[in-house]
């Protein structure tokens, strides 16, 4: 019979992607379901970026393009950071800039620092390549972020990567320049220890945003950011992500990347050109939507007496579950099937007591979902 490879034990489709399939599943039954569970802007592709993959298709960019990125895209990226282009990556999403730098660089029983909550697919995505996972537990009385001394007492000679991600999925949580200086005064102790900075959600912060380079220039040689144009551009789709670091690493992820995928689909990265060069208005316009839906939001759930901090960034709030249902997979199950909404338990992001409800949603879902939950808060 089947029989699964070890390295996928514990591995399994994320609990977002199956809360989600459930949810349509209801909705094809015929049933009135509302969900606020992924992880998407609702906003569509700009135009602009549409007709240069239109004309990049007809123009011929339709063969296999440079493993690692094609020469425009990366030149762009190259010159936005201040790097060379041997310094960047562009890979399938930033989904696979992350699994790269993981296949590239773990031996096994090598360690990896990250902080939950996390985004679901870092700790599996770590596994998967071999390594363990350290995560520590940053609850909401710390701001859902990592201290110094937390950093300081978790690193062994062992530990190959912090992963940090700023701004936060699920907590929107984001680390103040003051914050990165301080965690890197720690790995300035620790030369082995080098850092991934996941700033996927750069354009959507609510309070002044600092890079983690930035904050720290004299790590720079062993930092690599990841960043992409899905959450950024409405891009989910299109699989544009890139990573930025040092030039041997660099090399390294696309030895990986000429293995398993080959260079990026050549047309997205055409429409991923065509989004940095193009008019960056739209980045504000939609970062001040998302804003004001998260005012929305946020008021609601505390009015409806479910504890919310306030995100300063991303587009998710990640509630406490209310005292009369602490289980949070159990609170996420009673609103799907006796609510009609789908959210997402805290669990999947290593941190029970809480869910996860995305506002990258048009008012009319938001307003309806969040009745809903309130209600059902109420009757509980
Ligand atoms: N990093 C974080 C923190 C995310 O939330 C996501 C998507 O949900 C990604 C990376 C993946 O981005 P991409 O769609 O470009 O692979």
């Amino acid at each position: 019979g089947f029989r699964r490879a070890g390295r996928l034990d514990g591995i399994e489709l994320s609990e977002i992607v199956q809360i989600s399939e459930r949810a349509a599943q209801l909705r094809a039954q015929g049933l009135d379901v509302i969900a606020l569970s992924t992880g998407e802007p609702d906003f569509p592709t700009p135009p602009h970026v549409v007709e240069a993959a239109h004309k990049a298709a007809l123009d011929g960019q339709t063969r296999y393009p440079a493993t690692a990125g094609t020469p425009a895209l990366r030149s762009a990226i190259a010159e936005q950071a201040g790097v060379e282009p041997a310094q960047v990556i562009v890979s399938t999403g930033a989904k696979q800039v992350l699994a790269g730098a993981f296949l590239a660089t773990l031996d096994s029983s090598d360690e990896v620092i990250t902080t939950a909550p996390f985004w679901t697919s870092y700790a599996d995505m770590v596994k998967l390549a071999g390594g363990v996972p350290v995560v520590l537990d940053c609850p909401r009385e710390q701001g859902f972020k990592l201290t110094p001394e937390q950093l300081d007492a978790a690193i062994t000679p062992r530990t190959r990567w912090l992963l940090l991600n700023t701004p936060s999925n699920p907590t929107g949580a984001v680390y103040t320049e003051s914050e990165l200086r301080a965690l890197g005064d720690v790995l300035e102790q620790h030369p082995q220890v080098w850092v991934i900075s996941d700033e996927i959600y750069q354009h959507l912060a609510y309070v002044p945003f600092t890079p983690f380079v930035q904050a720290v220039p004299a790590l720079a040689d062993r930092t690599l950011t990841v960043n992409g144009v899905s959450k950024a551009y409405s891009m989910t789709g299109w699989r544009i992500g890139w990573g930025i670091g040092p030039a041997p690493l660099i090399k390294a992820m696309a030895a990986v990347q000429g293995q398993i995928t080959s260079g990026a689909c050549s047309i997205a990265q055409a429409a991923a050109l065509a989004a940095l060069a193009g008019p960056q208005n739209l980045l504000a316009e939609r970062r001040e939507a998302m804003r004001a839906r998260r005012d929305l939001v946020v008021a609601s759930l505390n009015a409806a007496g479910l504890d919310c901090a306030v995100p300063d960034g991303a587009f998710y709030v990640f509630p406490r579950t209310p005292a009369a249902m602490p289980s949070d997979p159990e609170f996420c199950r009673h609103l799907l099937d006796h609510a009609g909404v789908a959210v997402v338990p805290g669990r999947a992001f290593g941190m029970l007591g809480h869910f996860r409800l995305s506002f990258a949603y048009d008012t009319d879902s938001l307003t309806q979902g969040l009745r809903r939950i309130a209600d059902a808060a109420a009757k509980l």
